[in-house]
């Protein structure tokens, strides 16, 4: 046998598996850290990623305007939104055809959680702050359709003084009025995550 061909020293065959059980043993007296999830959930840091909000206006109205640049700023394709137009004018039943203080809203707008990276892009795009993410993470499911969340399932909800949509605008007599937040009524502010 050649002399680098050598089987372990006797002390090697001694010390290794001491060396080796100290570690197993080592680990054995030390605090367990296994997290009780999901009977106990720690909070997430303020700014983490999760779960995307729609937002709203004081009044209810969206903020949303349909303008499509979060779906072309998602580097994975995950986001799919439809435009279309508010109108002053009642529907045949009499009903407002009014869904954002704007001329634009978002008719549709889903977002596909099979394919979401929860990077954020998308948030910073929008012009609006229409988009915002929340801190919620549990986004798991049994089947592939309920991961495609729909406008209804990622709208805030209506906090008190807000109105569900479609409505005419509350907080002021034109848009001007509106956005600069000269409120001929006083609803409950909020509703941004
Ligand atoms: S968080 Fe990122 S991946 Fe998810 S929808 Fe927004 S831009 Fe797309
Ligand atoms: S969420 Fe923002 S960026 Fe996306 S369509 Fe609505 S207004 Fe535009």
């Amino acid at each position: 046998m050649a002399e680098d061909e050598k089987g372990p020293t006797l002390k090697e065959q001694l010390w290794d598996p001491v060396a080796g059980f100290g570690v197993t043993f080592r680990t054995m007296f030390r605090k367990v850290v296994t997290e009780q999830y999901p009977k106990e959930k720690f909070p997430t840091a303020p700014r983490f990623h999760g779960r995307h909000q729609l937002n709203r206006w004081p009044d209810g109205l969206e903020k949303c305007i349909g303008c499509e640049l979060c779906a072309w700023a998602c580097p994975a394709d995950a986001i799919y939104v439809e435009g279309a137009s508010n109108s002053d004018a009642p529907d045949p039943e009499g009903n407002s055809q009014r869904f954002s203080p704007g001329e634009r809203y978002g008719r549709v707008y889903q977002i596909n959680y099979l394919r979401c990276i929860l990077c954020g892009l998308c948030i910073e795009a929008c012009p609006t702050r229409a988009l915002t993410m929340t801190n919620e993470y549990e986004l798991a499911d049994d089947n592939r359709a309920d991961l495609i969340y729909e406008k209804s399932d990622l709208l805030a909800p209506l906090l008190p003084g807000m109105e569900q949509p479609p409505h005419p605008m509350r907080l002021g007599e034109d848009a001007d009025q509106y956005y600069r937040g000269e409120f001929s009524a006083k609803p409950a502010q909020g509703g941004e995550a």
